[in-house]
């Protein structure tokens, strides 16, 4: 039999290119020049799984990577001709994936399963469609045994039976890295790596369950948190940069690297004994559990950023999002990276429920004061976007606050798809546009008080080529003219609404 594990279609029916994030929520963006791939890591890890324990023929597929449409992508896998088609699909794209699956099943037959973030979220919707299986949370092992011939009745995970229990993550094999290249997703690759870097995984899942959180609520439906076995973090890190002699670092894009102070101290010693410090590792971490002697380490092992989630600055928001942060103690642990020397890169949200038009426009205020001070020097801003399966998605839904259904709004980027009483779907989209112009100002300011717009330009040109680099220098001329324009109309309207660019 020949199996095929699909990611999404890549570029949507409105042009839009999919930047496909398999745990988190996926974004569609109209500059191709500012896409990128992550490396769909589930299925990666299914792909090699199957490989490893069935005799079929397993083929992994990328149409975001490729950038394919839905016409491109189906005839990408209409040559494999698979007899089962397993896809993921976020719930921005699950119209378009569904069409895709439901065509390539009424042309050649194929079984159709569908797992993932939406797939868990609406499973009985999708057996409606046409779909014949859905693997519900940890998908891998479901998967395994549909295919392996056992009995749907009996396999945990598998819609509509329990759950299946939380996997070894040690059990897995590497994930896939001969149908894709996993360098490859580090070509651009995410805007804020610093290096040709590879995506990997040292551990799995959050202690936490954040309201808005698709890891913390729909993958897992608990809070856990799991590591590998370092040595075995080790080998794969020796097996990629023996395989791949042009990369320069890793990305350990997991939900919390650091949820165990005792594991990364026990990991990065292991790394610098390995001799592997040379690389350039940034991460994924929470920020209650970075303290100086953690970074010292993290710093002597190679690692240049650590990334943390900030969301906003009001702690009423937070706390009412189950995910309270004093910020005053990120201050602090932000000043400490920047005395060991890490970089700094925090994630924030405009629209969280409870937040408000004021509460959002402080954390803007937040956000350039940080910059300007050097303590962040990447931010990433969203739409706070109600992801199906989320205790944030049932409350909007239940309380009538949900003004668009239709999913292709769902990806945080540029629509705000909830409008609150006392704040708006406008007015939220407003200060969206605000922050980022504010972010943007001030990074451009930052970089020319520190004179690093020429080292700037000649990174972006590595990383994206002439053309693409000189775009991106006369947008952001562009952005530094319009910054100027709205502060003025912001004081006639308070409302905020002429902020949107
Ligand atoms: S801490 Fe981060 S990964 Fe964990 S549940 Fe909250 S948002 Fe999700």
């Amino acid at each position: 039999m020949k199996i095929v594990i699909a990611n999404s279609i890549g570029v949507d029916s409105r042009g839009y290119y999919i930047i496909h994030s398999p745990s988190r929520w996926s974004e569609g963006i109209k500059n191709k020049d500012s896409w990128f791939a992550y490396y769909p890591w589930e299925l990666a890890y299914c792909s090699s799984l199957l490989k490893k324990y069935t005799d079929h023929e397993v083929k992994l597929v990328d149409g975001c990577l490729e950038r394919l449409s839905y016409k491109a992508y189906l005839e990408k896998i209409k040559r494999e001709s698979p007899d089962w088609l397993i896809m993921e699909s976020a719930t921005r794209m699950i119209d378009e994936n569904l069409r895709l699956a439901n065509e390539l099943k009424k042309e050649s037959g194929a079984r159709i399963v569908f797992v993932g973030h939406h797939a868990s979220a609406f499973p009985e919707y999708l057996l409606k469609n046409r779909v014949d299986f859905v693997c519900v949370g940890e998908y891998e092992y479901t998967a395994l045994e549909l295919i392996q011939g056992k009995d749907p009745e009996f396999i945990p995970g598998l819609y509509p039976n329990k759950r299946r229990p939380l996997l070894d993550i040690n059990s897995l094999p590497w994930p896939e890295d001969e149908d894709v290249s996993r360098l490859n997703y580090g070509m651009p690759g995410e805007p804020s790596s610093e290096y040709l870097e590879i995506q990997m995984y040292a551990s799995r899942g959050c202690r936490r369950s954040c309201d808005f959180c698709v890891a913390g609520n729909v993958y897992y439906a608990q809070p856990n948190w799991r590591q590998r076995q370092i040595d075995d973090i080790i080998s794969e890190l020796k097996y990629l940069r023996n395989k791949y002699p042009k990369m320069e670092g890793v990305f350990f894009d997991e939900e919390e690297h650091n949820a165990s102070k005792d594991f990364i101290l026990k990991l990065t010693d292991t790394i610098v004994n390995a001799g592997l410090n040379d690389l350039h590792y940034e991460a994924m971490c929470d920020v209650r559990s970075l303290d100086k002697e953690t970074m010292k380490a993290m710093h002597k092992a190679g690692y240049y950023k650590v990334r943390i989630g900030i969301e906003t600055t009001s702690l009423e928001v937070l706390c009412n999002n189950r995910k309270p942060l004093d910020i005053n103690r990120i201050g602090k642990t932000l000043e400490e990276a920047k005395e060991i020397g890490l970089k700094t890169y925090g994630t924030f949200m405009i629209g969280m429920p409870g937040s408000s038009r004021d509460a959002d426009l402080n954390t803007v205020k937040y956000i350039e004061k940080m910059i300007l001070v050097g303590l962040l020097d990447n931010v990433q801003i969203s739409i706070c976007t109600p992801q199906p399966g989320t205790p944030f998605y049932e409350q909007v839904n239940n309380k009538g606050y949900l003004i668009s259904r239709d999913f292709m709004d769902y990806d945080g980027g540029r629509r705000a798809v909830v409008s609150y009483p006392g704040y708006s779907n406008n007015s939220i989209e407003s200060v969206m546009a605000f922050a980022f112009r504010s972010r943007e100002h001030a990074s451009f300011l930052r970089k020319l008080r520190e004179r690093k717009i020429l080292s700037w330009a000649v990174r972006t040109y590595r990383k994206y080529g002439f053309l693409a680099a000189t775009l991106k220098l006369l947008k952001r001329l562009r952005l530094e003219l319009l910054h100027f324009l709205p502060r003025k109309t912001q004081k006639k309207n308070p409302q905020g609404t002429s902020l949107s660019i």
